[in-house]
This record gives structure tokens, C-alpha cells and sequence, in this order.
């Protein structure tokens, strides 16, 4: 789609990351899939082609990049129909690292985040607990301090990279929630703990889709964590996590809409090809009409999406862009792997077909990352209670999950 915010060089890129996707992950994905995770081989291939830092200063060891061109790689990443490599790759490289490069010391960045980037450590982002998805005031892991240590005790669910993971970046209690605030969201910090540690217990989780994220739930028993594995200042973990998911909405946009796309191009061949009655399906008007509706809206999502990215790449407390980018993109993905299955037949509905693994893949995507309800539920409490000029405030007190 032509938009005023790419430029040659984004074009350019996404000929490339296409170009990297079609030798190094599509040929390898279905066995990814089966495997239930990503190989080292294939993180490493993702690091050496820079893709694991687009959005990473150059000090780091990232490219730093525009936004737009990870809005580029997201889409195409979406686009290769494949939900669960998509998640591995950008909970690692947009999530999980971002805290790390935004507030993690030197030392930590320099341990965790450079090899991250070049594909040689995984990472993961545990914050939903069996108690605490939306609402993250009731995370209950705990982190209590020990001379040089912290010693976590606690437990995460339906984390992504789960499996595989060197370390993961986890929300813990450093602090009791002070019971003067309503909704409390005191006390949270970031720590970093790597995976294979004594009283680190890693299960798999296995799932409707997303096959190839390597989920797992993880329980912590008594870990000693070294106190200087902290990110950023301790208690600070609430007020990160908010700034945080701001990218996150915006990501599960750009993949959402990609996957979307996918989605279309696969029920478009079909119904050019598919004969039926005195042509082809794509000769019916109530089929020809139905791809002229799903493909503007579409456009629609992602022409917000971009717009979204421009907000936060002007100032990343967008909250009420991102949100509504996340609710519309994941929502219309949904919308359309249903639209297309119903449109591909019989055929779409084998279990190995791409638009059943499009169709079960879409659906979680309307929760990770924060339910389509909470996105509604910020965006109206910007739009009803706070006003667009009051959004800052807004997040710091709000304890709704991205
Ligand atoms: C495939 C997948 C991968 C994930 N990966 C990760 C990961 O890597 N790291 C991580 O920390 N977490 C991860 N999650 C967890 C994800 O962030 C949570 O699923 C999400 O925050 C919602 O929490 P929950 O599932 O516990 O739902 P709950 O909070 O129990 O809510 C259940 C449902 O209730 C409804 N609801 C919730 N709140 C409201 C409200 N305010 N108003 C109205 N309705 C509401 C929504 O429909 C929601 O889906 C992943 C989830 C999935 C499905």
C-alpha cells in the first residue's frame, strides 16, 4: 500500500526481509511448528540479518532504525501466514529486550542485550501469572531481598519463548502493594532470571495455535537472583511495563495486519482458481464484494496501524493510539481468517490447510498483548473520563494490562 510514511529505503527493506523470510524461516516453519519452538540455528540467522535489532541503539549493538521499518518487518513477518514464529521473534526483539535497553545497566546490556540482538541469547517477557492476566494488580510472585540477592518465589503462565528461553524478564513484588491505592500497582519490579538456574521449573503449554512459540509456564522456588539482575530503580516496574506495552499494542498491530494480508492473498488464489457454476468462484458479485469490503477495511487498519506508529515514534505515552491500532488490526485479522476460511471451503477447513493455521492463530491475538475489552475499556476511559490531554496521568494510576 502506498503511504506517505514509507520512503524508497522502506521499500527497499521490505524487499529484503521478504527476500531473508522466503530462503531462511518459510522453508523451516511447518517442522518449527511441529517442533514447538525455533531453533538456535534460525535465532542466530534472524541476528546476523539485524533483524533482532532494527529498533536497538547502534551502542547496543541494534541499527536504530525508524519506526516504520519495523513497522515493515512486523507486517511481513505477519504476512508469512506463520503467528507463532511472528510471536517468538518480536516478543524477543520488541518486548522482552526493550526493558532491557530502555532502563538495564551497562553490565546488564552488555550480558543480555547484545547477545540478544545478534540471536545468540532468547528472551522472554513473564508477566501474566494463573492469578493476574488483565489485571496485573494482583501479581503475586514475589522477589525478597537477601544480602546481594533477591530470592523469587512465584509463577508465570502462558509465556512465550517460554520454552526456549536463556532468561526472561519478570514482574515481580518487591514491595507490598500499599492498600491506600484502590487498584495497587506499588511495589512491582523488573528482574532479569536466567532459565536454567536452580528452582526454575519450565512446562510447556501447549496451545489451539501459535505452535511454534515454545509456551511454557514457569514456576520459581526459592531462585537466588543477584540483586544487581535488577532493570532500572526497584518499585519502577509498574510505571515501565505501562510505557512498555505501548509498543506491544503497536506490534500486535503490525503483525496482526500482515497476518490479515496473508489471510486475503491465500483466498484470493483460491477463488481465481476454484471453478464452480459457469466461471470462476471470483465471478460471483456476493463473493467479489465480500474481498472489496475485507480489503478496504484493510487498508483502513493498516493505514491507522502506521499512523499509530508515528504517534508513538512522537512520543511513545500514545496510549490511546496504540490501543485503538491493537483493537482494530487484531479484531478485522479475526474477522478476516473467518471470512477467508468460510470463502476457501472444505479445503480451508483441513487441519493442515494455511488458513486453518491463519484462523487459529488470529484468535489469540485478541488476547495477548492485552484483551480487545481492556483496549475498549482505555479507550474510553481516555475518551469519557480523562481527555486526550491527560493521558500521561492516566497511565501511571491504571493498572489494566496491556
Ligand atoms: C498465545 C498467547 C501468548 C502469550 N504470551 C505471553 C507472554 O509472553 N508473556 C506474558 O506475560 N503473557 C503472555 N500472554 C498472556 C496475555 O497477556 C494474557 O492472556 C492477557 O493479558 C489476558 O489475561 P488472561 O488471559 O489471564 O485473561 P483474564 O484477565 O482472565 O480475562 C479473561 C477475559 O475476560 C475479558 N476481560 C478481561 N478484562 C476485562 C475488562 N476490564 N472488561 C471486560 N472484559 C474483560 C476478556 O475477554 C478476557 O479475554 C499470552 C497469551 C496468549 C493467549
Amino acid at each position: 500500500m502506498r503511504s506517505v510514511h514509507l520512503t524508497e529505503a522502506h521499500h527497499q527493506f521490505r524487499a529484503q526481509v521478504r527476500g531473508f523470510l522466503d530462503e531462511h524461516m518459510l522453508p523451516f516453519a511447518e517442522a518449527w511448528e511441529l517442533e514447538r519452538g525455533m531453533p538456535r540455528r534460525a535465532w542466530k540467522q534472524f541476528g546476523d540479518h539485524g533483524l533482532l535489532g532494527l529498533a536497538h541503539a547502534t551502542e547496543h549493538g541494534g541499527s536504530a532504525r525508524d519506526i516504520f521499518h519495523s513497522i515493515v518487518f512486523l507486517e511481513e513477518l505477519g504476512r508469512t501466514g506463520y503467528a507463532g514464529v511472528r510471536a517468538s521473534v518480536s516478543l524477543h526483539a520488541y518486548m522482552a529486550t526493550h526493558y532491557l535497553a530502555r532502563h538495564a545497566t551497562a553490565d546488564l546490556r552488555a550480558k543480555y542485550l547484545g547477545p540478544s540482538i545478534r540471536g545468540e541469547k532468547i528472551a522472554a517477557l513473564a508477566i501474566t501469572e494463573r492469578d493476574a492476566g488483565s489485571d496485573l494488580s494482583r501479581l503475586a510472585t514475589t522477589a525478597v531481598r537477601d544480602g546481594d540477592d533477591y530470592i523469587v518465589t512465584g509463577g508465570k503462565v502462558f509465556i512465550t519463548n517460554g520454552a526456549n528461553a536463556d532468561y526472561y524478564v519478570v514482574a515481580v513484588r518487591t514491595a507490598t502493594p500499599d492498600p491506600q491505592v484502590r487498584r495497587a500497582n506499588t511495589g512491582v519490579s523488573l528482574l532479569i532470571i536466567d532459565a536454567r538456574v536452580p528452582g526454575v521449573t519450565i512446562q510447556r503449554q501447549e496451545k489451539l495455535g501459535w505452535h511454534a512459540a515454545a509456551t511454557a509456564e514457569l514456576r520459581f522456588e526459592q531462585v537466588r537472583v543477584p540483586a544487581d539482575r535488577l532493570i532500572g530503580r526497584e518499585n519502577s516496574g509498574f510505571m515501565y511495563l505501562m510505557r512498555g506495552f505501548q509498543l506491544e499494542r503497536l506490534v500486535a498491530a503490525a503483525l496482526a495486519v500482515g497476518g490479515a494480508e496473508r489471510s486475503l492473498d491465500t483466498t484470493l488464489a483460491h477463488v481465481t482458481s476454484r471453478q464452480a457454476f459457469d466461471g470462476k468462484l471470483s465471478s460471483l458479485q456476493a463473493i467479489r464484494h465480500r474481498l472489496a469490503d475485507l480489503t478496504t477495511e484493510l487498508a483502513g487498519a493498516r493505514a491507522f496501524t502506521y499512523h499509530a506508529a508515528w504517534c508513538y515514534a512522537e512520543d511513545e505515552l500514545s496510549v490511546t493510539e496504540c490501543s485503538m491500532a491493537k483493537l482494530l488490526s487484531t479484531e478485522l485479522a479475526c474477522r478476516i481468517a473467518d471470512a477467508s476460511l468460510q470463502l476457501q471451503g472444505a479445503r480451508g477447513y483441513l487441519a493442515d490447510s494455511d488458513i486453518a493455521r491463519i484462523y487459529r492463530d488470529a484468535r489469540a491475538g485478541t488476547m495477548a498483548g492485552g484483551a480487545t475489552e481492556v483496549m475498549r475499556d482505555i479507550i474510553a476511559q481516555q475518551l469519557i473520563d480523562l481527555g486526550p490531554a491527560r493521558e500521561g496521568q492516566h497511565q501511571a494510576r491504571s493498572s489494566a494490562k496491556a
